[in-house]
């Protein structure tokens, strides 16, 4: 057994075995653990050997640079969009990523134009998912900048700033992270106004499937489809060959494409979901479902806190009205004095969230992941739990 000096701060004991109650709960990161009792029952048929000799090769054959990626993967995927209904892949060329970050930038190159190199402005809208802008800011860019929130440009021939050589890149995160909510476009279709659709959560499990989606440009992850966050799979879905190929240059130029090791997993996970596609999304939708409910169910006892207003709807995968089930429940602080929602209540109270302005939303916002572990979960209502009946103790 480990000393007990050595065990992590939530847990005691000469073995570590005995969790301590003063430990936070943890609801920071998007981690999708909640699927890891499925990815258990399937141990067999997830498993996968590789022979040391097995494809040892960089598989890279000018002038194909599409060789770079498994024809079978991208069949699969292609079934599984079919089979879920959450996407029309029908005349779209598809790339691969390290995840979908290493897409989203990619797709930002693949989209701006090149000659002339007019000033793109790349923007979203509040809250976002903070990486769009951070990964704008990280490559530095002569031809794209930072542009801020929709809502500036949503009247831009008014804007001081605006001049007719500005193109914009608006990235439309659908269902949303933080909210959950599902998105459109806010800029009005132009030619100087390109969309990039990022679906990382635009699966059963997070929300009813309306309809497929048929944008020109789709961002899709596994991280979020199957839980394999560590694998670092991705694909984008593209409809014109000029992006396309400049997508294809983006890839070769910064990693000669993606791992054939995370390939051949990638292949073999989405195999077992295709195989065992209603109870993989069952068990998925429900878990997540029953999360969501539980904490509302807390939190429509206190007037302090509130979650995002979220409705059942017609899901096309399920065949039915479904109750909402998002990754994250975005908090809201009502009272006037309680601006600093995350530092002076949810962390003293022993939770630990993603504060609003890091989705450049004010900070009596809070965000709080839903997709953790059990554990993680059960932990989180508890603290909820307290910091609602303090509440009530006070009034
Ligand atoms: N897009 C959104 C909206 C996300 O929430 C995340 C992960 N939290 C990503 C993209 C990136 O995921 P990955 O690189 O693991 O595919």
């Amino acid at each position: 057994p480990l000393p007990s000096c050595e065990c992590n701060s939530c847990y005691h004991g000469s073995d570590c075995s005995q969790f301590s109650s003063d430990c936070p709960a943890d609801a920071d990161s998007g981690d999708p653990l909640f699927l890891e009792p499925f990815w258990i029952k399937h141990a067999e048929s997830g498993t996968m050997t590789v022979p040391g000799w097995h494809r040892m090769s960089y598989q890279f054959m000018y002038p194909q640079k599409s060789t770079l990626y498994s024809r079978e993967l991208e069949r699969h995927i292609r079934e599984l969009h079919a089979m879920v209904g959450n996407a029309n892949t029908t005349g779209k060329f598809m790339i691969f990523g390290a995840g979908s970050t290493q897409l989203l930038n990619a797709a930002i190159y693949a989209l701006s134009p090149q000659d002339p190199p007019p000033i793109t402005k790349i923007v979203a809208s509040i809250p976002f998912y903070q990486l769009y802008k951070n990964q704008t800011d990280f490559f530095n860019s002569k031809s794209f900048k930072w542009g801020g929130d929709t809502s500036m440009w949503k009247h831009r021939s008014q804007s001081p700033e605006f001049n007719s050589t500005t193109n914009f890149i608006e990235f439309v995160t659908s269902p949303n992270n933080p909210d959950g909510k599902l998105k459109d476009h806010v800029l009005l279709e132009s030619p100087d106004v390109k969309t990039i659709y990022d679906h990382a959560y635009y699966w059963p499990h997070y929300t009813a499937i309306p309809a497929p989606a048929k944008e020109d440009l789709m961002i899709f992850t596994l991280s979020k489809l199957t839980g394999h966050a560590g694998t670092r799979f991705g694909w984008a879905l593209i409809k014109d060959e000029d992006v396309y190929k400049r997508f294809l240059d983006y890839m070769i130029l910064s990693s000669l494409g993606v791992s054939r090791d995370c390939q051949l997993r990638s292949l073999k996970l989405l195999k077992v979901v295709l195989r065992n596609g209603k109870e993989f999304f069952e068990f998925g939708q429900k878990t997540t479902m029953t999360r969501w409910e539980k904490l509302n169910k807390t939190v429509s006892a206190s007037k302090r806190f509130s979650l995002q207003k979220l409705v059942p709807q017609y899901s096309t995968y399920f065949r039915n009205i479904t109750a909402p089930s998002p990754a994250y429940a975005w908090v809201k602080c009502e009272r006037e004095e309680d601006e600093d929602c995350y530092e002076a209540l949810l962390r003293d109270g022993g939770i630990i969230g993603r504060a609003g302005s890091t989705f450049h939303a004010e900070n009596r916002y809070v965000r709080l992941s839903l997709i953790k572990s059990q554990d993680d979960f059960n932990w989180l209502l508890q603290r909820m739990d307290a910091l609602v009946s303090q509440e009530q103790v006070h009034e």
